[in-house]
């Protein structure tokens, strides 16, 4: 059975309106293992599942005649899709009701934001719900142009926790994984606890961002002494800061360094054997911070470069975030 809630009945009348011969099924990892049921469930069409790995919204795979159905993330709103794609959010069939109440009984903060990534989106209600029953006040942010819901926050936006952070005492992120929780952390500098569902458990993520701290301050070190830079691009349609990449390029060299432009679909670490001391993403952040072992050189994102070439004091380090995209 798939844990997840999926309108199969919607997606037909979706592709019944656009009268494309195919689909093609783009699935992030924790979906793709129910990619045959999907496909079982759309028998009559001819489907084709993508083994390629789909992390985000930003990240699409479109092909003439075909539409293509991407599960599990919700449209960037301030993206121009092409016409034959849809996002069908597949939210998780799970309840935050005991992790809340237990949230709610042990924990003293008087005003919570709630963030989630979209999987638990519709769950926000459930625990604004529970918490104002116990007396707490709760705040649900707006994001910015990259946001659909609110509350949201994406691996690379944490705009709605932004813009409640003054209100509230800390944050609660509804949901498994720690990478969002720290990047509200970061964003913020309020602590943010994490409600597991299906542990029933809830965890605060401070340790870790101290570790994250020190590992970016080592990077940002070594970016000091860099002299010749490689500036990584993506083609992605979510993920193209071009605009950003060529003023850091102009910004190095007018300190008389060198820069070189690197242009990419999928960021393979392994792949960039460049003459040059450190790498610059302006791709998805998470390559920055989730694969920066597997890169040969360091890495760093656009605002560490800035901390490094002493344009920004190290008070303002935080995560890299994308606004806008634009070439
Ligand atoms: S850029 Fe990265 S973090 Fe942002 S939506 Fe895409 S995959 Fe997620």
């Amino acid at each position: 059975m798939i844990p997840y809630r999926i309108d199969f009945e919607k997606i037909k009348r979706e592709v019944a309106k656009r009268g494309l011969g195919k689909i093609l099924l783009q699935l992030p990892e924790g979906l793709s293992i129910y990619a045959t049921e999907i496909a079982d469930e759309l028998k009559g069409y001819d489907v084709l599942i993508s083994t390629k790995p789909s992390y985000g919204a930003c990240d699409i795979e479109v092909y003439r005649d075909t539409l293509t159905i991407q599960f599990g993330h919700s449209e960037i709103p301030n993206i121009q899709y092409p016409g034959n794609i849809i996002f069908v959010e597949a939210p998780a069939d799970v309840s935050f009701k005991d992790v809340a109440e237990k949230f709610a009984d042990e924990v003293k903060c008087e005003s919570v934001g709630i963030v989630s990534s979209v999987q638990h989106i519709h769950s926000i209600s459930e625990v604004k719900e529970i918490l104002e029953k116990r007396g707490i006040r709760v705040f649900v942010g707006e994001g910015d142009g990259r946001i659909k819901y609110p509350g949201q926050v994406l691996g690379c936006n944490f705009s709605a926790a932004r813009h409640i952070a003054s209100k509230v005492s800390c944050f609660i992120f509804l949901g498994t994984g720690d990478f969002h929780a720290m990047g509200v952390e970061l964003s913020t500098g309020k602590k943010v606890y994490v409600l597991d569902p299906y542990s029933g458990e809830y965890h605060t993520v401070e340790e870790k961002v101290d570790k994250f701290r020190r590992q970016r301050f080592g990077a940002i070190v070594k970016a000091e002494e860099a002299e010749r830079f490689g500036i990584i691009l993506s083609s992605k349609i979510g993920q193209r800061r071009w605009k950003l990449a060529f003023a850091i390029k102009e910004m190095i060299e007018s300190t008389g360094k060198k820069a070189y432009l690197l242009m990419s679909d999928v960021i393979h670490p392994e792949n960039l054997y460049y003459n040059v001391d450190i790498y610059v993403n302006t791709a998805c952040p998470r390559v920055t911070y989730d694969d920066f072992l597997r890169f040969s050189k360091p890495v760093i994102s656009p605002l560490e470069l800035e901390i490094a070439l002493k344009l920004r004091p190290w008070e303002n380090f935080t995560f890299d975030e994308i606004v806008e995209v634009n070439r």
